[in-house]
């Protein structure tokens, strides 16, 4: 990630931070300092808007529809589709699938990869995923005996790259990484990870669902992957709304996972004949006020200068790390040079679950546990982190507040 000398001077933390109302509420009596904004982001004024909109003067169910409610909920509909393609660095709407998020879309990818799979086929996946891309893995390991393996993870938090290469054999069909991990920050060789699973034939599907909010020069079309998936509810967006990003014609070739309504050309006694893509995987009723919410997400996204915000999140980790540095008995977890502005950390004779109990009693929001992640809790052989993660409208008094509110909780357990 390359950030211009200049970019903080073209970011005002202070004026974003307004425009999302629940930032301005005390919790337990104080000012409420939010720093688990990788489980889950606020949302600002213009999203909310967004969705109320629709519920107010545009909602009806999606397209075929033949009245003006239901033209204007699908040209929205659609056209959040067109902004997530632009977003993403997609080739064109075609090859964006709305899910409920991200672990929809991978189990998406997954069921319908199946069908192509046979015993002692291979998977790659590494140490550092979230549950959300090892579960639906693990269904084609238990029920079909696909193999998976794992790349491991350095001590630092980096993705092992020669032992990354030397897993591929001829059976190796699909490498599915994360981009940027949820728990340690680090920001994976997208771009060298795809060039290496092609080289060896297989695809590669990326987990975006940190990457896409806090890397300013995203772009699925420059990396090559064959699949991306993020969720909108990390991005400012309402929750139930993500997506899958296929590449090509991955759409075409794929089975769909999940039959209904909305999917379909036609259907008969004895046949059905499926919608193109990417309706084709869009069965059922879909989050319509939700997907046009992630639409109003991506154009406030887009509104900011996000290399600009990238370097501010930057500094706010810098300062949190180095305040955390000065604190005896704890470790950092995940040291990578260009990390996300993700912090874990453990604390010498401190449980992180108490840790985080009692930061709340001062209004700081942290989480505390395995973050979905058990492989990589087990790689470092611990049960769970703290995990202060900073988001577009923290500052650097949240991070003052965060780490005296550590520093109270640890005098308190130790
Ligand atoms: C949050 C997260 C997911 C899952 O996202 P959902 O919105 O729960 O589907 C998957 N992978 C990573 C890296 C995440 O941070």
């Amino acid at each position: 990630m390359t950030l211009p000398a200049h970019a903080e001077t073209l970011f005002d933390p202070y004026a974003v931070r307004a425009e999302f109302p629940i930032l301005s509420r005390q919790v337990n009596n104080c000012p409420l300092v939010y720093l688990d904004n990788a489980a889950s982001a606020q949302k600002p004024e213009a999203v909310i808007e967004a969705v109320a909109d629709v519920w107010r003067h545009s909602y009806a169910n999606v397209h075929r529809g033949l009245h003006t409610l239901a033209n204007e909920a699908t040209e929205a509909f659609e056209g959040a589709r067109s902004k997530t393609a632009k977003f993403l660095g997609a080739a064109g709407a075609r090859q964006i699938v709305f899910t409920r998020g991200a672990t929809e879309a991978i189990n998406l990818v997954a069921a319908s990869f199946a069908a192509s799979l046979k015993p002692g086929d291979e998977i790659i996946l590494s140490q550092m995923e979230h549950h959300s891309n090892i579960v639906p893995w693990h269904f084609l390991r238990e029920r079909q005996g696909v193999v998976i393996k794992w790349v491991p993870v350095t001590e630092d938090g980096a993705l092992d790259l020669a032992a990354y290469e030397a897993l591929f054999t001829p059976r190796t069909r699909l490498v599915a990484v994360a981009h940027m991990s949820n728990v340690l920050g680090t920001v994976n060789p997208a771009r060298r990870l795809t060039e290496i699973a092609h080289a060896h034939g297989a695809a590669i599907l990326l987990d975006g669902s940190q990457a896409a909010v806090h890397l300013p020069d995203l772009d699925v079309s420059a990396i090559g992957c064959d699949f991306y998936v993020f969720t909108g509810h990390k991005l400012y967006g309402p929750n139930g709304a993500g997506a899958l990003y296929a590449a090509g014609d991955w759409l075409d070739r794929l089975t769909p996972w999940q039959g209904g309504g909305e999917m379909i050309a036609e259907v008969s006694e004895t046949g059905v004949v499926y919608a193109d893509p990417p309706h084709k995987f869009e069965a059922g009723t879909p989050a319509i006020a939700d997907v046009i919410g992630l639409g109003a997400a991506i154009d406030w996204v887009n509104a900011l200068d996000r290399a600009a915000v990238a370097a501010h999140e930057h500094g706010l980790l810098e300062r949190a790390e180095a305040g955390l540095k000065e604190i005896p008995g704890l470790t950092i977890i995940g040291r990578t040079p260009d990390k996300g502005a993700i912090a874990s950390f453990v604390v010498d004779g401190a449980h992180p679950h108490d840790l985080a109990q009692l930061m709340d009693k001062y209004g700081v929001a942290v989480r505390a546990g395995h973050h979905c992640a058990h492989p990589l809790m087990q790689r470092y052989g611990l049960t769970g982190t703290v995990r202060a993660s900073f988001a577009a409208y923290n500052t650097a008094e949240d991070v003052d507040a965060f780490l005296e509110a550590l520093r109270k909780a640890i005098s308190f357990l130790i």
